[in-house]
């Protein structure tokens, strides 16, 4: 099953990048181009009645699925990355992460108003990235058609704070 093998490569590092934190490293599925494909052959799979016109995804992590799906679906890639990093003009959006804050930005022709928008990123923690995420997509009249994520910490703590914009939600692993 996808989800075992999911679990059975991602691996937990103590300590990273802060002492207390135990990041759930993604790395070793990149390793494994039939993983890889599999990943995205069940994604394109899940949505693929969606109707949908592009991906999003978030810098870093959520730019290595994300284009490969939206290849696979033939449809566009949306880059949202970190404030100062996308040349040309931008709206942004500040989040409160556990100690600060980050902020998020996207082109403002990422696409066209009305375009209907998967949100992508490798790991749903808190849900505050792709909150964050689809705020931006809505102030371009973006229409949010769902979430992709590969894994997920916490996926019913997080949910409520994604379902306010859609409720088609896929974590692959939990
Ligand atoms: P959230 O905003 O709390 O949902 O955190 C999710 C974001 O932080 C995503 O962009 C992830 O890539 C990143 N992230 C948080 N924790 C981890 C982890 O343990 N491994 C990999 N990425 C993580």
């Amino acid at each position: 099953m996808l989800e075992d093998r999911l679990k059975s490569v991602i691996r937990d590092i103590p300590d990273f990048p802060q002492p207390g934190i135990v990041f759930k490293d993604i790395t070793p599925i990149l390793k494994d181009q039939d993983l890889c494909k599999a990943i995205v052959d069940e994604l394109a799979f899940r949505l693929k009645d969606l109707a949908i016109d592009a991906i999003a995804g978030v810098e870093s992590r959520g730019f290595l699925f994300g284009m490969m799906l939206a290849n696979k679906l033939n449809i566009p890639f949306i880059p949202i990355r970190k404030q100062g990093k996308l040349p040309f003009k931008t709206i942004a959006e500040s989040y409160k992460l556990e100690y600060g804050q980050a902020t998020i930005e996207v082109h403002e022709d990422a696409f066209t108003p009305g375009s209907r928008i998967l949100i992508h990123d490798d790991l749903l923690a808190t849900g505050g990235t792709v909150v964050a995420a689809s705020k931006l997509i809505e102030k371009l009249e973006g229409i949010i058609v769902g979430y992709a994520f590969i894994i997920s910490l916490d996926f019913l703590q997080s949910l409520g704070r994604l379902t306010r914009f859609s409720d088609n939600i896929i974590a692959l692993a939990r």
